[in-house]
């Protein structure tokens, strides 16, 4: 069997659903109406991670939709991409990096995906010339590393992933190109079944451009023999993979639960290097966000648990005006640090504002600093 043929056989209805858990009547059709804007997709095999017997199973309420997204809070573009946008499929996020949309398709759609306006449905966002893109890329060398995103790149074939990076292995100032991909965790199967896609990254890699990849464990669960097998399929062809983990409540807000999970990625060899507030994403923000002072005190006590290599990760929030690290509390005030910003005069500027128990973003105003 191929890989194209089990990507295929995706649940991807409520119906679909029902026949592997238990979804009521009454359930069905809420669901049914959540789906028609953000359609359901698990694999088989993520399908086979979930518990049966819990509706509160994290694993489920991270693949199957739920009531709750029917909740209008939040917005569609936390981190302002239409803003760094500057053709389909290509943003130019910071001074020094570029994003690519390659796809709006995955494996398995992720109820708290931050990119859920366009994930599964018509977007005009994902690329459309490669050759232009790179053509901007090449023209811009302050670009010094390209991510390659989507939806999930890894669900393209690989004559589509070459086509993308060819044009970019041959642009001398990009030092790296990682890819963020979910496959690891969803559809392992993608890198367990098709050794020419391993085999394409290890030649660009050793000769080309450095390539990196990026994954998404977000439970302990999610860390299986075939997961586990396609991270060292990876490793093996000399790629390094590293972790971002979402903090999402129901699923990993607890202090066992994520030193469980970065325990767990530290075994595999996969590096922990970010864990992200929760952006307020509309359909997602209701269920899933996590106030900061919760996060806070998960994350202190991350610290004490892990030794000094496990916690080299950095707690993040992924702000229109850049990524910044959630230091801590002193005194009643959160400590924030710029970790990356799009005015690069504001990285590594400290700020601190009140600590409310309630909250679990800055706003906007908050950051017209100076
Ligand atoms: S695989 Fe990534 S892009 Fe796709 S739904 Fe999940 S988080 Fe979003």
């Amino acid at each position: 069997m191929r890989w194209e043929s089990l990507l295929d056989d995706c649940v991807t209805s409520v119906e679909g659903l029902s026949s592997f858990l238990d979804v009521d009547e009454t359930e069905k059709h809420a669901l049914e109406e959540i789906c028609k804007k953000h359609p359901v997709r698990v694999s088989q095999y993520y399908m086979s991670l979930i518990e049966r017997s819990s509706r509160k199973d994290p694993i489920r309420k991270l693949a199957v939709p739920n009531p709750s997204e029917k909740s209008p809070k939040g917005t569609y573009d936390t981190s302002g991409e239409r803003s760094n946008t500057v053709m389909p499929g290509l943003q130019h996020k910071y001074r020094q990096t570029a994003v690519i949309l390659s796809t709006n398709e995955c494996a398995t759609y992720c109820r708290h995906c931050f990119r859920k306006r366009l994930v599964g449905v018509e977007t005009d966002e994902v690329l459309q010339d490669i050759r232009e893109v790179a053509n901007y890329i090449e023209g811009h060398s302050e670009i010094n590393n390209v991510l390659v995103t989507g939806g999930d790149p890894f669900v393209l074939s690989n004559s589509e992933l070459e086509s993308i990076l060819h044009p970019l292995s041959v642009i001398p100032h990009l030092d790296f190109i990682r890819f963020g991909t979910r496959v690891p965790v969803t559809f392992p199967d993608r890198i367990l079944m098709d050794e020419n896609l391993v085999e394409m990254l290890r030649e660009y890699s050793s000769s080309k451009v450095r390539i990196y990849v990026v994954t998404q464990f977000n439970h302990r669960r999610e860390i299986s023999k075939k997961s586990r097998a396609a991270v060292e399929r990876l490793q093996k062809a000399g790629i390094i993979v590293g972790n971002q983990t979402v903090l999402l409540k129901g699923v990993n807000d607890s202090l066992e639960e994520m030193t469980e999970l970065l325990r767990g990625l530290l075994t595999i060899g996969v590096l922990p290097y970010y864990v992200f507030q929760c952006r307020p994403v509309k359909r997602v923000k209701a269920q899933f966000q996590v106030p900061l002072v919760d996060g806070v005190r998960i994350i202190e006590g991350v610290d004490r648990n892990l030794d000094g290599h496990g916690k080299r990760f950095r707690f993040i929030m992924s702000h229109p005006t850049g990524k910044i690290e959630i230091l801590g509390i002193h005194d009643g005030v959160f400590v924030f640090k710029y970790h990356q910003a799009k005015d690069p005069e504001r990285v590594g500027r400290i700020f601190t504002h009140p600590v409310d128990p309630r909250m679990t973003w800055l706003e906007d105003t908050k950051l017209e600093l100076d």
